[in-house]
């Protein structure tokens, strides 16, 4: 069975005492809560270690947001899926609409960031979702599905079988408009759908597909209440111990 999964992307925030403040808020807070979902906090690559010190893992998972598309060597700048792996990270976002935006990162570059986090051993979060042009002209679908199919469908049935999605319609993050529910869910299904057309049922029956964008203690009830919504990978309300909370325990 599939799990439901509240993530954290903190993105470029907080220094390392302040992330690793937020982290020990986060897993204290944990301890007397009984969430019905894991829970994982993706972190800056320079929080990871010391994270990895102070939260329980047995709570609360540990994952980058980001890792390199090349195995190792004269990268200067790079994290590599292994040096994340060794800090003790289980899980890596990839795809987020920001790194597609903004450092250029393609279906190709992609595939290979996913290969490498799968050979270590790392779950990848992988994330999809449409421009406002493309949710406006009516091409999301096929933007969605292109996405999946140009990095992920080259994996075997039981690698792919290991991946986390996480749909983000890209008007939706950080803007405080969040894709409505039932919008969220008409997505979520065509998504297991084009799954179950290359896997077979059972394989997209057992894919967690998270929704991200502005999604919010008062939103997340009735978004994670939809049968095709597993959970939310959560930005600016993951920053605080006290939201994050709200919505990990909307299960
Ligand atoms: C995100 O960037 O993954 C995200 C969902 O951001 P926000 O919750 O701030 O919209």
């Amino acid at each position: 069975m599939r799990k439901n999964i509240v993530a954290g992307n903190w993105k470029m925030n907080t220094t390392l005492q302040e992330g690793i403040k937020l982290a020990e808020d986060v897993n204290e807070a944990l301890k007397t809560a009984t969430p019905k979902c894991d829970i994982v906090i993706c972190v800056p690559f320079t929080h990871l270690a010391s994270v990895n010190n102070v939260i329980d893992k047995n709570i609360l998972g540990l994952g980058a947001e980001n890792c390199a598309d090349h195995v190792k060597g004269a990268y200067t700048g790079e994290v590599s899926a292994a040096m994340v792996a060794s800090t003790g990270a289980t899980h890596v976002i990839l795809g987020h609409s920001e790194r597609r935006q903004y450092y250029g990162e393609t279906a190709e570059i992609l595939k290979e960031k996913v290969n490498l986090a799968l050979a270590n051993n790392l779950t990848p979060i992988f994330c999809i979702g449409e421009v406002l042009e493309q949710r406006e002209d009516g091409s999301y679908f096929d933007v969605v599905k292109a996405q999946i199919e140009g990095s992920l469908f080259e994996l075997s049935a039981e690698d792919f079988g290991k991946i986390v999605l996480a749909y983000e319609p890209v008007w939706a993050i950080g803007t405080g408009k969040t894709a409505t529910d039932d919008q969220a869910e008409e997505m979520h299904a065509f998504i297991r759908g084009v799954i179950a057309d290359k896997y077979g049922k059972e394989v997209a029956d057992n894919t967690s597909i998270l929704y991200g964008g502005s999604c919010k203690p008062s939103n997340a009830a009735a978004l994670f209440a939809k049968p095709n919504v597993d959970g939310g990978l959560i930005g600016g309300a993951a920053l605080e111990a006290e939201s994050f909370m709200g919505i990990v325990t909307a299960f």
